[in-house]
Parts: structure tokens; sequence; C-alpha cells
């Protein structure tokens, strides 16, 4: 099974759980139930981080997006953002239906860091409604950093 998720410039890529067809769920309906286009089934809320590929799904997902988005800004080479990694996937578990959890890696999108000014990281953006309404930095488990972000 997957640990995370994609994306592309329209919508989150979830696998039927039935079927396992790609199926997109549009950034601007998130949170409301789908089914699968091949088989019918009731597709679940996506509950595991999307990784972001590219500044257009970033930019997209933000500003389209039906429910709060909370981004982890991470590095391959930062010890602290791997050990986030298994809480932010809780977190998003936890939050399935009320929120997205994505993940942005700085040293491949420099340029998602540079607009959102991100300076040390693991850092995290909470968006609500297309603009930027907190930010935290550093490793917490996720039960704090679902109450921080107020999406328990
Ligand atoms: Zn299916």
């Amino acid at each position: 099974m997957s640990s995370s998720l994609t994306a592309d410039p329209r919508g989150i890529i979830l696998p039927c759980p039935s079927c396992n067809s790609a199926n997109r769920l549009a950034f601007a309906r998130l949170g409301q139930t789908g089914r699968c286009g091949t088989c019918q089934a009731e597709l679940p809320s996506p509950g595991l981080p999307v990784v972001i590929g590219s500044e257009e799904e970033f930019t997209n997902l933000i500003s389209q997006s039906s429910l709060p988005v909370l981004v982890d800004f991470w590095a391959q080479w930062c010890g602290p953002c791997k050990m986030m990694a298994p809480e932010f996937s809780k977190a998003a578990t936890q939050a399935a239906g009320r929120a997205v959890l994505a993940k942005v890696n700085t040293e491949k999108l420099p340029g998602i860091s540079n607009t959102q000014r991100i300076q040390g990281i693991p850092a995290f953006i909470l968006y609500r409604g297309g603009s930027e309404t907190d930010r935290t930095t550093g490793f917490q488990p996720a039960g704090r950093l679902l109450s921080w972000a107020e999406l328990e």
C-alpha cells in the first residue's frame, strides 16, 4: 500500500480501494463524497499526505481547495524532517475529510520555498480559503500539529 498520494494541476489522484483505478478528486470538491469512475464504489476521503510535484499543483491546491490545506516543507538532508514524516502521515489520516495535508520537497521545488519565504525546516503552513492563516516550525507529534492547526 502506498504511503502517499500524488496530484495533477486539477486535483488529487486517488486509487480506488475496490478496483485500484486512478480517480481525480478536483481540489474545489474535496470534502464531498465521490464515486469511482470505473466501478462506482464510494471513494474515501484522502487520508495520506499529497506529494506536490510542481508549482502549478501547489498554487492550484492552495487557491482552489474547499478544505483547509496544511503543508509540510521538508528536505531529504533534514533529520527532524525525517522524524516528522510518520507523524505527518498520522495527522493526514486523522484529519481525513476535514483537511488536506501536503508535502513540498524544498530541494526539488525551491520556487515554492522562495514565494512562501521558508527559512527553517520542517516548516508547516496552514492555508484556508487560499491564504496563509498560520505557520510553525520544528518537529511535533501528530496530535500537537493538529491541535495547533485547530484540525483535531
Ligand atoms: Zn473502482
